[in-house]
C-alpha cells in the first residue's frame, strides 16, 4: 500500500535496520526501542492488523509469522533470558501503524501486566 510506512520499508523507500527477511516477512529494529532488544516482524503483505488475519491463507501466514519471530528471537541471542512477542491491535491497544507487527522484546526482566 503507497501510503503505508511499513509497505514502504517492505520496499526499501524508506530505510530501517532489517535484521532478517524472507519473501513472506521481515523482521527490522524498532526506531524507539523499549528494550535492549526491540525489532518488529511485519508480513511483507499488507494487512492492517492480526483482526484481520482470517481465513486459512492468512491462518497460515499469521503461524509462519510467529515461527519467524522466533527464530529472530533465537538468533538475537534471546532464547535463554527469553522474551517477549506482542501485537497491539487497534485503538485501546495504542496500534499506531496499521500494518500488522509482531513486536519482540528481550534483553531486560519485563514487567507484567503491561500498562
Ligand atoms: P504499535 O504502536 O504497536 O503500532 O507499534 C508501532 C511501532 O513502530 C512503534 O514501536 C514505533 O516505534 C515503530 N516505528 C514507527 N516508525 C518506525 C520506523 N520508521 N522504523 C522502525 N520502527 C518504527
Amino acid at each position: 500500500m503507497a501510503d503505508c510506512l511499513f509497505c514502504r520499508i517492505v520496499t526499501g523507500e524508506i530505510p530501517a535496520t532489517i535484521v532478517k527477511r524472507t519473501e513472506e516477512a521481515v523482521a527490522f529494529r524498532d526506531i524507539d526501542a523499549r528494550a535492549p532488544t526491540h525489532v518488529l516482524v511485519i508480513p511483507t503483505q499488507h494487512i492492517p492488523a492480526v483482526r484481520e488475519a482470517t481465513g486459512p491463507e492468512r491462518e497460515q501466514l499469521l503461524g509462519g509469522l510467529l515461527a519467524f519471530a522466533a527464530q529472530v528471537a533465537s538468533e538475537l541471542g534471546l532464547d535463554k533470558g527469553g522474551y517477549r512477542i506482542v501485537t497491539n491491535t487497534g485503538p485501546d491497544a495504542g496500534q499506531s501503524v496499521d500494518h500488522l507487527h509482531l513486536h519482540v522484546l528481550g534483553g531486560r526482566r519485563l514487567t507484567w501486566p503491561p500498562g
